[in-house]
């Protein structure tokens, strides 16, 4: 396995601040996987999605991303590796219409014109945006426009997509296609996906949870294993996603369940 993403001993503090809003961190993560970065509000999950793509220069400490160091000389290498979605998508679209949106991206990478419209269907299509090519973004549903903007961050096929909160504006029809749309990725592209996110059913199905506390990582492993620490979800405030929180409430009334851990298929099974 690849590491694609490393960080070690990152600190950054914000201008303006006493102390340093991420302390001490040190990550990574591997090729082909989904990843989600977990905390409670103000726990610096955004502000280290924006460091690992050099929005943020760290105090110190070291990162790496595709094996390029992250500094000022990389930092356009590093960039043209690394796709971003925020929160807000109103914020994110350039172009005119959908389909523009994702050219201009192209057209910041240098991507010949010859191959423009090809990969623009290919990514609108992916994102299922492909009928919605000539609107405006602004007539566009939250979901909608965040799957162009999924569709623009992926044109340029970058190795990394960080999706920053790009949830948490979508109502949960929109949440739910969000995350089968991560899902889908993960499995046709190439691309190594990292989810700064709310939303823990997120988490759920992803290969490897982060948690963040105070600017500090307070524990990492499967979502199995995070969830299933009372303590820590207790401690960082988190709310358990429906299905742990449904076994976990079986379990304390001595209902027989056999694992304090299943899928939602094998919980259905299982009561069925
Ligand atoms: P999270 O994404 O976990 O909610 P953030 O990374 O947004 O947390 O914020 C972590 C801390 O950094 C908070 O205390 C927040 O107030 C502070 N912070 C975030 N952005 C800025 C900024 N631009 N300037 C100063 N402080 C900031």
């Amino acid at each position: 396995m690849v590491e694609i993403v490393k960080a070690n001993n990152v600190y950054f503090t914000y201008s303006q601040a006493h102390s340093p809003v991420l302390n001490n961190i040190s990550f990574s993560v591997e090729s082909n996987t989904f990843t989600t970065i977990i905390g409670e509000n103000g726990s610096g999950k955004s502000t280290l999605a924006k460091t690992i793509v050099g929005l943020n220069k760290p105090d110190k400490g070291e990162i790496q991303i595709a094996g390029l160091q992250l500094n000022e000389e990389n930092l356009d290498q590093i960039r043209a590796n690394v796709g971003m979605v925020f929160q807000n998508p109103d914020n994110q679209f350039v172009g005119a219409t959908v389909a523009d949106d994702v050219a201009f991206g192209l057209e910041n990478h240098q991507v010949p014109h010859n191959q423009m419209e090809e990969i623009v269907e290919k990514y609108l299509s992916l994102v299922k945006m492909w009928d919605y090519r000539d609107r405006t973004p602004e007539t566009l549903s939250g979901g909608q426009k965040q799957r162009v903007a999924i569709a623009s961050a992926l044109a340029y096929s970058p190795k990394v997509l960080i999706l920053d909160e790009a949830s948490s504006m979508l109502d949960p029809k929109g949440r739910k296609d969000l995350l089968e749309l991560i899902l889908e990725l993960k499995k046709t592209t190439q691309t190594t996906i990292i989810s700064v996110t709310h939303n823990l059913s997120e988490a759920l199905v992803s290969d490897r949870v982060y948690l963040l506390t105070k600017g500090q990582i307070n524990g990492s492993g499967t979502p199995q294993e995070i969830f299933t620490n009372r303590k820590l979800i207790k401690d960082n405030n988190l709310e358990l996603p429906f299905i742990p929180e449904l076994i976990y409430q079986l379990k304390k009334q001595d209902f027989p369940l056999k694992k304090d851990w299943m899928t939602e298929e094998e919980l259905i099974e299982f009561l069925w």
